[in-house]
């Protein structure tokens, strides 16, 4: 594969970009010994400064539901775009968009919008602060909500015999420059477990405002939760009158129409979407039931933002709410059952090759993990289990093969509406060539 291009601009870039790049999982930490640098993307594929062509699974962490330039968001956001790009009034596109996902989300009221998950998390942590008077969020282990001080703890994979007892699990920074104060503030759980989250609820809920967690870990390959949990969780919530906050940035849009809500049966007092929502333009949205987002009317809990609800965004948000949702929400029936394929098949091919992958999904996310575990249930089985080196020479000799699969060893890989069957046929067989020669290494 030609890489000319990218190692020169690679170059170019370590002269005036931090690691080359604007994220630590972009740059050579996950890609080695440099990134491929995208010149363009459509439908299914993108193209790097080389000429490379890739069938795209990382798909921007999950912002491309429709794929790469799909038509109808070239049309409308070049029809819109000379109208001007943003105006921070208040707009008819953002009241459009809007109703979309209050039809979607029988849970949802109202909707605010920003820009990106971490902004809508911290917003969402706030209201909850500033609506119960309490101070403590609980966050479990693994869950990732956006770099944001307050959430920033125990969300990388740390070695096992760190992580303190499960009953009591050791918080971990994840960044330096956090004040000792968002860790006091920031209390860890383990999750897919009840005793432990009751346990947590009965001697902290007085001082919790919010529990906060994904629907589905996303963030530490694709863990679902197990039957009737979430459900749990939130009547644990109710019972010590603590919120319960979803964080659907991930599976919003994405996992089902109301996302991980509607799969689980939820009612969550606060829910915060990103990635799918915008369709690639950032735009996020905090949601919940309206004596909840009363909270933030006329800054009693404050949410600004001179990005807030970007025109373009939105009329893209707009579309792929439309087009996603056309003949009864055929987009979300079809990017899960690419999802559920690539699954099936790919530990089909873990199987052929006597290989240790296991593939785990929900709905259009899954993640190879390579493990002698038959299952992951949770981050500590992650944390204990998970061969990162091996995902990561996988993914690599993926992308040798043209099939682009995430670089960040514990994130996500996502289908679109635009993957073909030939597109699936493809990226198995190159996934059965690098098992293969992963075996004869
Ligand atoms: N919440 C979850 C569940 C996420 O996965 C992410 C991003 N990976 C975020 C929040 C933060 O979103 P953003 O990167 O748009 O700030």
């Amino acid at each position: 594969m030609k890489t000319e291009n990218s190692e020169q601009l690679f170059n170019r870039a370590m002269e005036v970009l931090v690691e080359g790049c604007s994220s630590a999982s972009r740059g050579p930490m996950n890609y080695k010994p440099f990134p491929p640098y995208m010149r363009e993307g459509k439908g299914a594929r993108i193209w790097d400064v080389d000429g490379n062509e890739f069938i795209d699974w990382q798909l921007s962490f999950g912002c491309l539901p429709m794929g790469h330039s799909h038509p109808k968001i070239v049309e409308i956001v070049q029809e819109k775009v000379a109208g001007g790009t943003h105006f921070a009034t208040a707009l008819e596109v953002e009241v459009e968009t809007a109703e979309l996902m209050v039809n979607m989300l029988p849970h949802v009221d109202k909707v605010r919008f920003a820009n990106t998950g971490t902004e809508a998390c911290m917003t969402g942590v706030r209201m909850a602060r500033g609506i119960t008077g309490k101070r403590k969020v609980l966050k479990f282990e693994g869950h990732y909500h956006g770099w944001y001080d307050g959430l920033l703890v125990s969300t990388n994979p740390q070695p096992i015999s760190t992580l303190g007892h499960p009953n009591d699990p050791i918080r971990i920074p994840d960044s330096s420059g956090l004040t000792p104060g968002s860790l006091e503030d920031t209390l860890v759980c383990v999750w897919n477990d009840e005793v432990a989250l009751e346990r947590m609820l009965a001697t902290h809920g007085h001082e919790i405002a919010c529990l906060v967690m994904e629907g589905a870990m996303s963030n530490m390959g694709v863990i679902p939760p197990k039957p009737g949990y979430l459900k749990r969780a939130q009547e644990l919530c109710r019972a010590y009158n603590v919120l319960f906050y979803l964080d659907e940035t991930v599976t919003g849009f994405r996992v089902a129409p109301g996302g991980a809500a509607e799969l689980y049966d939820l009612q969550p007092d606060i829910v915060t979407f990103g990635k799918a929502l915008g369709q690639g333009f950032p735009v996020a949205a905090i949601a919940g039931p309206d004596h909840i987002m009363e909270s933030i009317e006329y800054g009693k809990v404050l949410h600004y933002g001179s990005h807030n609800a970007p025109r373009l965004g939105l009329y893209a948000a707009k579309t792929m709410l439309e087009e996603m949702s056309r003949d009864n929400f055929a987009g979300f029936h079809k990017i899960t059952a690419i999802g559920e394929q690539m699954t099936k098949r790919l530990n089909q091919v873990a199987r052929d090759t006597g290989q240790n992958m296991r593939v785990q999904n929900v709905g259009s996310m899954f993640h190879p993990v390579f493990t002698d575990l038959d299952a992951i249930t949770g981050y500590r089985e992650f944390c204990a289990a998970a061969d990162l080196a091996k995902y990561a020479d996988f993914s690599q000799k993926m992308r040798d093969q043209g099939v682009f699969f995430s670089g960040n060893k514990i994130l996500h890989n996502l289908s679109c509406t635009e993957h073909t069957q030939a597109d699936i046929d493809t990226s198995i067989e190159a996934a059965g060539n690098a098992l293969e020669q992963m075996a004869r290494d």
